[in-house]
């Protein structure tokens, strides 16, 4: 013991030259060296706080409330977005005071994201043929409230906002599913508060893939020549190949001529629902296969593969072109004042540019007819039951178009709607095509009955 401790005494007393030799040894080196200015950090007050050994993470296994955080966001769309989870927190969203004074909203606005949220699931505008009586963002939210029955509010609270968002994260997966098939892969996306690019690349494959496989050859090239040549024809505005890549214009408004997603104001009203949008994919691609309009592009194309005269020839005098300078065939009509018992829709009777009335661009009957076979199959069988015309271009198009087969969607219950709003004299002579579903102020579009 007391040898242990004289040895312990001797370590120490070695311990202690050795470290009173090194400091010797540092000022005999560094003597010419000035000292150190003093240090001027002030010392905190408080210590920082020491971390424990347990993470947070672990303590909250047994949480007494269950905190509201984004984790009871299902949707990817909505799961990151500050305002969203404010509002589960109790804060609730005014979409009234979020509308500028001219009837615009920012893109940056939650508004935005809420009303992209409706239209990835199949809420659209009302009829233009019904009388407007509030903005078009509290229509929609109105209506959503309706269906879902929740109380009329103009603010979007909790309860909107999960119920939007279950629906929205069941869209999502259904969405990736559905767009891996479409062979094109440069699709621009718009801004964050727009849908994500699978949910347009869903709409695009869903619409072309209802058709005959032979009107819809699966392949890259197909398709982006049908992009290029029609895709940004007439309403459709916009689906443009840019130096960016594939840029849908009109169905996300955030995206400038160049295809670059910008922060500005958007009017609610223009933007493009996605029946809307199918609708006019559907008709462009209509063009794009009529063979008085494009020659054949080979075997694995589907560009001008329909013979369209003989359906032409039903509503219009084909013997005489009374424009012949343009491609989009210009006759007259044979039974010019019969055309609300000849035509699908409005757009379907032609547009002039011959300042004669008479004289129209017979394309547009064979286009409209063909989207309202696709998209409206019921409504298109039932206006044929009192209109021979129109009987005989549904038949023509099931024999000639689609090989015999017939889509059994649209709601025919609202041609009375329509017809009754047409009696008002400032009216179209025929509803535009989305009419016939909006009609209805309560129609959500599926995208997967086509309903
Ligand atoms: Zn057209």
């Amino acid at each position: 013991m007391n040898n242990q401790r004289g040895f312990a005494n001797i370590i120490i007393l070695i311990f202690v030259v050795i470290v009173l030799a090194g400091i010797g040894s540092y000022f005999a080196l560094n003597h010419q060296v000035p000292p150190p200015p003093p240090i001027t950090t002030p010392t905190p007050k408080t210590l920082p706080p020491v971390p424990t050994a347990t993470p947070p993470e672990a303590s909250m296994a047994t949480p007494t409330t269950k905190p509201i955080t984004s984790k009871n966001l299902n949707s990817n769309f909505f799961r990151n977005d500050t305002t969203a989870q404010n509002i589960l927190l109790g804060n609730s969203f005014s979409l009234k005071n979020a509308i500028n004074q001219d009837g615009t909203i920012s893109t940056n606005s939650f508004a935005t994201k809420f009303l992209n949220g409706l239209r990835q699931v199949g809420y659209t505008g009302i009829s233009s043929l019904l009388p407007v009586t509030e903005s078009s963002p509290l229509a929609w939210l109105h209506k959503f409230q309706r269906i879902n029955n929740l109380p009329k509010s103009d603010n979007i609270g909790s309860a909107e906002l999960l119920k939007l968002d279950n629906l929205v994260s069941v869209r999502e997966s259904m969405d990736t599913q559905l767009a891996t098939s479409l062979p094109l892969s440069n699709i621009v996306s718009g801004f964050s508060t727009e849908p994500l690019t699978t949910h347009v690349a869903m709409l695009l494959t869903i619409t072309l893939q209802s058709l005959p496989s032979s009107l819809a050859k699966w392949n890259s090239n197909n398709i982006s020549d049908y992009i290029k040549t029609q895709g940004p024809g007439g309403d459709a505005g916009g689906i443009q190949y840019t130096a960016r890549g594939i840029c849908f214009l009109n169905y996300f408004p955030s995206l400038d001529s160049q295809c670059n997603s910008t922060n500005t104001t958007i009017v609610p009203g223009l933007m493009k629902d996605d029946p809307s949008l199918v609708y006019n994919i559907l008709h462009e691609y209509a063009h794009y296969l009529d063979s008085k309009v494009y020659t054949s592009a080979g075997s694995e194309s589907s560009k001008g593969v329909i013979d369209t005269q003989g359906f032409t020839a039903i509503s219009f005098d084909t013997s005489a072109n009374c424009n012949p300078s343009s491609p989009w065939r210009f006759f007259k009509l044979k039974n010019q004042g019969n055309e609300r018992s000849e035509f699908v829709t409005d757009y379907a009777i032609g547009w002039t540019v011959t300042g004669d009335e008479s004289c129209k661009s017979s394309v547009e009957d064979f286009a409209e007819s063909f989207a309202m076979y696709v998209m409206q199959g019921n409504t298109f069988r039932k206006l044929a039951e009192t209109k021979p015309v129109i009987t005989q271009k549904y038949t023509w198009l099931k024999n000639n178009a689609f090989a015999g087969k017939e889509y059994f969607n649209g709601n025919a219950n609202n041609i009375p709607a329509v017809n009754q709003a047409l009696t008002a004299p400032y009216m179209p002579l025929l509803p535009t095509f989305i009419d016939y579903l909006t009609i209805n102020k309560d129609f959500v579009w599926d995208y997967l009955t086509g309903q």
